[in-house]
C-alpha cells in the first residue's frame, strides 16, 4: 500500500469541514501534510489588498488552531509556490499535492504551470471542486458557449442538477511524522501596525470557520425569511455577512445552499420567497466567476469595448473625496465611511457609492474597483470586477447606462428613518428625517438647530445632481457613437 504522504495545499478554502481536498486526502489513509504558501507574486496585480492581509492573516490562525485541534499542524511557507511544494515535498517524502480548484485567471494558470514543476519530481497535483456550486466550464449555452446572461445562467445551472451534498468535518487527521520548518505567520506582516486601522474590522468580524458558522446560523434564524425584502435595507441586519467567509473559503457555498434550503422547509411556506432569492445571489457569485473564467480581462477593460470611448474625468481632489466618505451626499458618505471602518459595504449602498464615482463623477470605474480592492475584507476579483462594471453599465449582464442612481431618493427609499446615515455621517445626526438625505435642502434655522454648517461641520455636496446627471447621460452618447461606429 502507498503510504507517502499528501500535501493538503490550502488556498481560498481555509476550512476543514466540505473541504473535498482534505478528505479525498484523509480518505486514503495516508499521512497528510496542510500546507499553505503566501506567494507574493504569484497575483500579479491582484495581490490581496490591506484589509484582506487583515483577514487571512485571523483566517490562518483560526484554520491553524482547528488544525491542530485535530492532532496535525499546517505549515507555512513564503515565496514561489512550485519551488515551496517541491521542497516541502522533497522534505517529507510527499508525492501528491492535493487542493481546491481556484478560478481567478492567475491561479488557473498557476495550476496548469504547477502540474508541469512538479511532474519532474513525479508529485502528483490532484484538484478537486469546491469553492464553486458548479465549474463555469460546465454551465454553457445550448449552442456550448460561456453565458453573458444571469437569467439563462440561472437557468441552466438549475437544470444542470443539485450541486454536491456538503461533506463533514474529519475528525481526526494522520499527520506526517516529519517535522518539517514553518514560516511564523507574525513574521508575514499581514496586520496593520502603525496606524494600526483595523479596530473596527475587529469589533465586526470573526475570520474564521467558526466565525463564518455563526453568521450562517444568525442568517438563518433572524433574515432568511424575510431576505427578498430586508435585503436591500442597509439599516437592518437583513443579509448574511458572509461574503468575506465564502472568499476565503471558510465556508462552502455548498454549505451555505442546503443549510439554507433545510432551514426554508423545516420553517415552511413563508421562506420559500426569501430562500430562492439567497440561492440566486449565491449565483450571481457563481456568475461572476463564469464571467472572469472566461473573459480574463474583466479586471481590467471594459466587456463591452465600445465603453473604452467613455469620456472619463480624471479628478483627484474629488475621488479623495469619496474615498473618505465627504461627497456632501449622505448615503454615498455613509456607505464608504462604513467601508473604511468596517472593510464591509451594504450591497445597495454598494451600488450607490459605485454609481456616484462613476456617473456623477465621471472617475473610471477602474480606480473605484481598485480602492474597494484595497479595503473591501471580501474583495473578490470576480465579483468585485463584474459588480463595478455592471454598475458602469460596460459589463456583461449590466445596469442600463442611462440608470443613474440618485443618492437622495436612495437613501429616503431605503434608509427611511435615517438610522444607517446617522449611524456612519453622526455630524447630521440631529438633522430631521425630512432633510436627512439632503442637508444642504434645509432651511438655515434647522440646519442651525441641528448643529450643521454645510461646508464646514459637514461637506456641501461636490457636485449637483441634475448636472451630473445631464453629464453622464452625454457620456453615454459617445458610447453610442462608437457603438454605432462598430457595429457595421
Ligand atoms: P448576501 O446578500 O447575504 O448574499 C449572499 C452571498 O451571495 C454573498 O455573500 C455573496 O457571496 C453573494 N452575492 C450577493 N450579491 C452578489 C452580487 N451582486 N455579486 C456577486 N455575488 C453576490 N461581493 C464580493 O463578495 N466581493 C466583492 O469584491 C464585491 N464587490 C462589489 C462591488 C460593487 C460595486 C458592488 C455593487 C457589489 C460588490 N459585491 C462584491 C457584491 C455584493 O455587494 C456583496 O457580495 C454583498 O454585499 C455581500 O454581503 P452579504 O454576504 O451579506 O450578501
Amino acid at each position: 500500500m502507498n503510504s507517502t504522504p499528501i500535501i493538503v495545499w490550502f488556498r481560498q478554502d481555509l476550512r476543514l469541514a466540505d473541504q473535498r481536498a482534505l478528505s479525498a486526502a484523509l480518505a486514503t489513509g495516508r499521512p497528510v501534510l496542510p500546507l499553505y504558501v503566501l506567494d507574493d507574486a504569484a497575483a500579479g496585480n491582484w495581490q490581496p489588498g490591506a484589509a484582506s492581509r487583515w483577514w487571512l492573516h485571523h483566517s490562518l490562525t483560526s484554520l491553524a488552531k482547528d488544525i491542530s485541534d485535530l492532532g496535525a499542524r499546517i505549515v507555512l511557507r513564503r515565496g514561489d509556490t512550485g519551488v515551496q511544494l517541491a521542497q516541502v515535498a522533497a522534505q517529507t517524502g510527499a508525492t501528491a499535492v492535493y487542493c481546491s480548484h481556484c478560478y481567478e485567471p492567475w491561479a488557473a494558470q498557476q495550476e496548469t504551470a504547477l502540474k508541469e514543476t512538479l511532474a519532474p519530481f513525479n508529485i502528483e497535483l490532484k484538484r478537486f471542486a469546491g469553492t464553486l456550486l458548479k465549474d463555469p466550464q460546465a454551465i454553457r449555452t445550448k449552442a456550448g458557449d460561456p453565458f453573458k446572461v444571469y437569467t439563462p445562467y440561472w437557468n441552466a445551472l438549475n437544470a444542470s442538477g443539485a450541486p454536491a451534498q456538503p461533506l463533514p468535518a474529519p475528525k481526526a487527521i494522520k499527520s506526517v511524522r516529519t517535522r518539517i520548518d514553518s514560516g511564523k505567520l507574525a513574521d508575514w506582516a499581514l496586520l496593520p501596525s502603525r496606524p494600526d486601522w483595523a479596530g473596527g474590522m475587529r469589533d465586526a468580524w470573526q475570520p474564521g470557520e467558526a466565525g463564518a458558522q455563526a453568521n450562517l446560523e444568525r442568517f438563518l434564524d433572524d433574515a432568511l425569511a424575510d431576505y427578498s425584502d430586508l435585503r436591500n435595507r442597509p439599516d437592518k441586519t437583513g443579509t448574511s455577512r458572509l461574503s468575506p467567509h465564502l472568499h476565503f473559503g471558510e465556508i462552502s457555498p455548498h454549505q451555505c445552499w442546503f443549510a439554507s434550503a433545510s432551514r426554508a422547509a423545516a420553517d415552511g411556506g413563508p421562506s420559500d420567497k426569501g430562500l430562492e432569492t439567497f440561492h440566486k445571489e449565491l449565483v450571481w457569485r457563481e456568475f461572476s466567476y463564469n464571467l472572469l473564467a472566461h473573459w480574463p480581462s474583466l479586471p481590467e477593460q471594459p466587456f463591452r469595448k465600445e465603453f473604452a470611448a467613455f469620456p472619463w474625468s480624471a479628478n483627484a481632489q474629488a475621488l479623495k473625496a469619496w474615498q473618505r466618505g465627504a461627497t456632501g451626499y449622505p448615503m454615498v458618505d455613509a456607505g464608504m465611511r462604513e467601508l473604511w471602518h468596517t472593510g464591509w459595504m451594504h450591497n445597495r449602498v454598494r451600488m450607490v457609492a459605485a454609481s456616484f464615482l462613476i456617473k456623477h463623477l465621471l472617475i473610471p470605474w477602474q480606480q473605484g474597483e481598485a480602492w474597494f480592492w484595497d479595503t473591501l475584507v471580501d474583495a473578490d476579483l470576480a465579483s468585485n470586477a463584474a459588480s463595478w462594471q455592471w454598475v458602469a453599465g460596460s459589463g456583461a449582464d449590466a445596469a442600463p447606462y442611462f440608470r443613474i442612481f440618485n443618492p437622495v431618493t436612495q437613501g429616503e427609499t431605503f434608509d427611511a428613518e435615517g438610522c444607517y446615515v446617522r449611524r456612519w455621517v453622526p455630524e447630521i445626526a440631529n438633522l430631521p428625517n425630512a432633510y436627512l438625505h439632503a442637508p444642504w435642502t434645509a432651511p438655515p434655522a434647522i440646519l442651525s438647530a441641528a448643529g450643521v454648517t454645510l461646508g464646514i461641520t459637514y461637506p456641501a455636496p461636490i457636485i449637483d445632481h441634475g448636472f451630473a446627471r445631464q453629464r453622464a447621460l452625454a457620456g453615454y452618447e459617445t458610447v453610442k457613437a462608437a457603438n454605432a461606429a462598430r457595429t457595421p
